[in-house]
């Protein structure tokens, strides 16, 4: 007998390998061979919670599998729901560790954003998450999961997109990533359309590079936010790792339609000037420009840039060609920006102790 516990679990493998395993599984036990799209189909595609709920299996075969092939879960903490209809979870990891996830409902359209890392090395200036520092990298399935819980939880909440957008820098958790995004997008999987994936990444180049291999047609989104080498290396350090120049030809070499983000702060990559430059770069990748406006309390010190002025911003770009839009700031009332749970809850909890 192989060592069970020495294996990943069932729901950290690619769903052809999970199926392989399952196959192996029911030949071993001399089970009819259609057991295997039964069990395949419990997995990502009609979750159940654990065996003992997939009442088309006989009573005995659902226990077995609940000791051998155990579904693993993401135990929901808190979940929050603003008046615009944004929800925020916050998942406890079995070793303490706390994760986000916000969905976004839009028309027809339901966008959820996921974490790739518990914390982030990354420390942008604007950013909550950055704040807490690096914890450690999520599995394959603590990043799949958190789509799974919420079609566990009710299938029509199932999202028609995905975006790497939560805690963490997708791109230096590339191997669980990778993983991940085989979940999501695989028909075994949750068959979400690779169009409808979006890893957003301060570009880090090895992951870049890792991630421009893939064959689907996932998206990519940029966070750029300044400029120039010397605005950037002000608000996002890693620019000193990995300078501007070398992401947008690295974004050139995706030859894929890319996204930018720009988090819009007053007074320091807001001006003329500064769009100016942006569109430069926009025009030479053909990329499409986000506007985001800043969510306060992610970051002290640092002030959202008027509306006014963003508006103005945006007509800049768009007068010169490129496409922009200004995103509308989801969830104000619940902190749904990246990391924004996480680090009240922590308030809170210290409150109390205090
Ligand atoms: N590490 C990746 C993904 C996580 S952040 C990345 O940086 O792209 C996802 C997006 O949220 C990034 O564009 C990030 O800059 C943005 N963001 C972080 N803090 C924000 C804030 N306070 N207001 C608005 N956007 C923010």
């Amino acid at each position: 007998m192989p060592d069970a516990l020495a294996l990943p679990a069932i729901l950290d493998l690619p769903p052809a390998a999970a199926r392989e395993r399952l196959e192996a599984w029911v030949a071993q036990r001399q089970l009819p061979r259609y057991r295997v799209d039964q069990l395949v189909r419990r997995l990502w595609q009609a979750p159940v919670a654990a065996w003992t709920n997939a009442t088309e299996l006989p009573v005995a075969l659902r226990a077995e599998l609940d000791q051998e092939l155990p579904l693993t879960r993401l135990a929901l903490d808190v979940v929050e729901q603003s008046a615009d209809g944004t929800r925020k979870y916050l998942w406890r990891l079995p070793d303490g560790e706390a994760i986000e996830s916000v969905l976004i409902p839009s028309g027809s359209r339901r966008t959820l954003c996921i974490s790739s890392q518990a914390g982030c090395a990354l420390k942008c200036a604007f950013c909550a998450t950055g704040t807490m520092g690096f914890r450690r990298n999520l599995s394959p399935f603590e990043i799949a999961g958190q789509v799974r819980e919420i079609v566990l939880a009710t299938p029509d909440d199932k999202p028609t997109n995905v975006v790497y957008m939560g805690m963490g820098e997708p791109l230096l958790n590339w191997p669980a990533v990778d993983t991940s995004l085989t979940v999501l997008n695989d028909p075994l999987g949750f068959g979400i359309g690779a169009r409808h994936i979006t890893v957003s990444t301060v570009g880090i180049l090895p992951g870049m590079a890792a991630f421009a291999q893939r064959p689907e047609q996932f998206r990519l989104a940029i966070s750029l936010h300044a400029p120039n080498d010397a605005q950037r290396a002000g608000i996002m350090p890693i620019q000193k790792k990995y300078p501007l120049s070398d992401v947008l030809s690295a974004a050139e070499a995706f030859r894929r339609r890319v996204t930018f983000e720009y988090v819009m702060i007053a007074g320091v990559n807001d001006a003329d000037a500064d769009a100016d430059l942006l569109i430069s770069y926009a025009r030479r990748l053909g990329a499409f420009v986000n506007i985001l406006p800043l969510h306060p309390g992610g970051a002290p010190g640092l002030v959202p840039t008027p509306v006014h002025r963003i508006r103005a911003f945006a007509a800049r770009l768009r007068s010169a060609g490129v496409e922009a839009a200004v995103r509308r700031s989801r969830g104000l009332d619940i902190n749904a920006a990246c990391g924004q749970l996480k680090v009240e809850m922590e308030r809170k909890r210290r409150a109390v102790r205090n």
